[in-house]
């Protein structure tokens, strides 16, 4: 008798009408269909001929090609019996830091050295990015991102304007001065493409449309997916959008991100121990995907990301949280097609809410 042994690395996300493979260690994931799930669920208990044996002599070439596409991807291997010597995969997600990301909308006259501030970056937060809508006094900004030379920030990502005047030897420049800067995005770019720099460690990303406010945020595409054991296990519990994640805007306003109308005062005279006491500051933190209306019927619901801040607007739980499906997702878990989300009928009255005509109307152009 043989025996498909699946890593534990390799979890299933069963949808409405399709499974992801999700391969955490090597970050790669495959949609098969829930039938394909089946059969791999049913050789975690059986042997591949007891599967043949119940599936049926027709279907043996389908059920032998299942296991091969799981050997040849290296997720699982076939023995003369079902190892249970195999460690079963860790999904529980914690972070030891109460906020572990930050956004700032980067805003030149305003005064960043303040006790807020300060003891926000004394949390061991880990990834900032600071983004410029507008074009900004380069020499300020690099003021700016020095102040975290030294702290235990692991990554920095800027999002600027496209200007001729950025060069590659200013980036190089910065990125060297500054090891935290992995990557750099560039909105209104003359086209879209991708370039590494710094010894192959900062990725540039040239983006041609304008990122002008936050309304340009929170789109759901397949290219922001990521499968990771991170994101994976922090979904399965926790809101990938807001978890743990804090904005102050251009104006100084704390937020939970810069998208939500909700803000908790300026940054001057906020107590930074008194938001992370308010549960109203953290109420979002545990809204799951699968929590979620749509999402929560999506096999891609544990490798995407968020967004509590543009929705569809149609539902909430029993605590008066929005629970509906991203605004910016065209995704449909039921038919698995994907749909150009700004001109689905069912979403106008959430995108004239939020003011988004132009930003569509750009969008589409
Ligand atoms: S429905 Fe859209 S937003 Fe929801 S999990 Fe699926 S792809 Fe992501």
């Amino acid at each position: 008798m043989e025996y498909l042994n699946l890593f534990s690395n390799c979890q299933l996300v069963k949808g409405a009408n399709r499974t992801l493979i999700c391969d955490l260690q090597m970050q790669k994931s495959y949609p098969v269909s829930n039938d394909v799930a089946g059969v791999l669920h049913f050789l975690k208990d059986h042997s591949i001929e007891e599967c043949i044996h119940v599936y049926g002599a027709e279907n043996e070439e389908a059920i032998i090609s299942y296991v091969n596409f799981i050997t040849d991807k290296e997720m699982g291997f076939i023995d003369n019996r079902i190892v249970t010597g195999l460690s079963a995969l860790d999904l529980s997600w914690d972070a030891f830091s109460d906020i572990t990301n930050v956004i700032i909308e980067f805003n030149e006259n305003l005064d960043y050295n303040n006790r807020f501030f300060n003891t926000l970056f004394n949390l061991n937060v880990s990834a900032l990015e600071i983004r410029c809508y507008q074009n900004t006094d380069l020499e300020k900004l690099e003021k700016f991102i020095n102040i975290f030379n030294g702290s235990v920030l692991n990554y920095i990502k800027l999002i600027l304007p496209y200007s001729a005047a950025i060069d590659t030897e200013w980036l190089e420049t910065l990125a060297k001065k500054n090891l935290r800067i992995r990557s750099f995005l560039f909105h209104s770019a003359p086209e879209d493409k991708t370039e590494r720099i710094y010894k192959n460690t900062v990725q540039l990303t040239y983006y041609s449309k304008a990122i002008n406010d936050c309304l340009a945020c929170g789109l759901i595409r397949q290219a922001y997916f990521s499968t990771n054991m991170e994101l994976f296990t922090e979904s399965m519990q926790h809101n990938t959008c807001l978890n743990r994640k804090l904005s102050i805007d251009f104006n100084g306003l704390v937020k939970n991100c810069p998208s939500m109308q909700h803000d908790y005062g300026y940054m001057f005279e906020t107590d930074l121990t008194d938001l992370l006491a308010d549960n109203d500051f953290s109420k979002y933190w545990n809204i799951r995907k699968e929590d979620i209306e749509v999402c929560k019927d999506c096999e891609y619901r544990n490798v995407c990301t968020d967004c509590r801040a543009y929705t569809e607007q149609s539902h909430a739980n029993d605590l008066g949280l929005d629970v509906s499906k991203p605004l910016k997702c065209g995704y449909n878990p039921y038919n698995n097609e994907w749909d150009e989300w700004s001109t689905n009928p069912l979403k106008q009255k959430a995108i004239q809410f939020y003011g988004m005509q132009q930003l569509v109307k750009t969008h589409e152009a």
